[in-house]
């Protein structure tokens, strides 16, 4: 089976695991530090807080910014359930913006221009398959309307520019990621204030930690904010600051394949659609393809897993979800519902050779002409 996405794990990751049951200490700690401070430096940062999820981070930016009910934010519909969730949580409204097009499948910056009202306090834009949203237009567009800009960056750990535009930015360490700690994630953000209030929410707004106070360095605390418990582990620490040494090669890899496969697929197949430029800044997270329209794309997935090939869909709308329909009916997203009736997701990971790459447009083109 040529898998989708398959994490890079090994004896170094092991290793790592056993230090830390040496050490004796699991909870967040020396090592949590230690992932902080090296993502940090990798995205030109002053300094970066782990958490459990991307999910949890997403929370704690909002929260941080003091966003809830009344207040209004702009998202993508084109993106996992995750990002308007943590919407979700804190009371404020998610405004589903539609996207760009099938070219550019990352949120409109006209649509929501169109969807800004008076309520409007923040947008949440979501780097596509690792391909950067045009920050600098973000930026301004967040400035002219006085809105706080949130990255969700789960697929593009990495990158340059990532992280540096938004107030704040979300990344993941799930399993499937550009690397991993089974489930995790980091947060950064411009403003050092924003950063300490998100470290302090991070574990239920207490003044001082279990480390500090295991080492005698404080013996009580006070409460200062309604926290959570979000805290990132040492054990998934250590294995995070293993998959940072590989990150950046891996992102190379991701990008030299995913050029290989634009050649072989527009050598192979005209006419399905390949999403973004060419020289679009990306960490490759996805391999993302549109297929010609009237294509019945369950029969295709099917005859693809029967080839051996695993694909995906990136992403079923999060306004056509049960739950949303019931609580924001009457979303209309055309330019989302078409993208996402016609993308799959072909296998991308760094593992992956140039001979399976050959061999999945291949088949995609067999299944088509059938
Ligand atoms: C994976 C993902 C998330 C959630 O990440 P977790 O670490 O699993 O919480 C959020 N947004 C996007 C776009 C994702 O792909």
């Amino acid at each position: 089976m040529i898998s989708l996405a398959d994490p890079i794990l090994g004896e170094e990751e092991k290793q790592a695991l056993y230090a830390v049951i040496d050490s004796n200490w699991l909870t967040m700690g020396e090592r949590v530090a230690e992932f902080e401070r090296a993502f940090a430096v990798l995205h030109n940062a002053e300094s970066a807080v782990a958490v459990n999820s991307c999910t949890a981070g997403l929370h704690l930016c909002l929260a941080a910014f003091g966003l809830g009910s009344g207040d209004e934010v702009l998202v993508p519909s084109l993106t996992f359930v995750a990002t308007v969730n943590a919407i979700m949580y804190t009371g404020a409204k998610p405004v589903f913006v539609d996207i760009k097009d099938n070219d550019l499948p990352h949120i409109s910056i006209e649509d929501a221009e169109a969807k800004c009202t008076p309520r409007t306090k923040a947008a949440i834009v979501m780097h596509y398959g690792g391909y950067l949203v045009d920050l600098a237009a973000w930026r301004s567009f967040a400035d002219d309307h006085r809105l706080i800009l949130i990255e969700d960056a789960a697929h593009a750990p990495g990158t340059a520019d990532v992280g540096r535009w938004g107030d704040a930015a979300a990344f993941s360490f799930f399993s499937n990621k550009n690397m991993t700690t089974a489930e995790g994630g980091m947060v950064l953000a411009r403003d050092e204030t924003v950063l300490k209030r998100i470290r302090s929410l991070r574990a239920h707004g207490m003044t001082t930690d279990t480390l500090n106070r295991h080492r005698g360095h404080a013996h009580t605390y006070d409460v200062i904010d309604l926290g959570f418990n979000y805290r990132l582990d040492e054990l998934r620490a250590a294995i995070g600051l293993v998959q940072l040494t590989h990150l950046q090669r891996w992102n190379s890899l991701r990008r030299m394949l995913t050029a290989y496969y634009r050649a072989c697929l527009s050598e192979e197949l005209s006419d399905i659609g390949i999403p973004f430029d060419q020289d679009h800044p990306t960490a490759a997270h996805l391999m993302p393809v549109v297929l010609p329209k009237g294509i019945d794309r369950s029969r295709v997935m099917e005859q693809l897993r029967g080839l051996g090939i695993q694909t995906s869909i990136h992403y079923p709308p999060v306004h056509q979800f049960s739950y949303y329909r019931r609580r924001f009916p009457n979303t209309v997203l055309s330019r989302t519902d078409e993208f996402s009736a016609r993308e799959i997701t072909l296998p991308l990971h760094p593992m992956l050779t140039k001979d399976q790459i050959q061999f999945v447009s291949k088949s995609l083109r067999k299944t088509l002409s059938k």
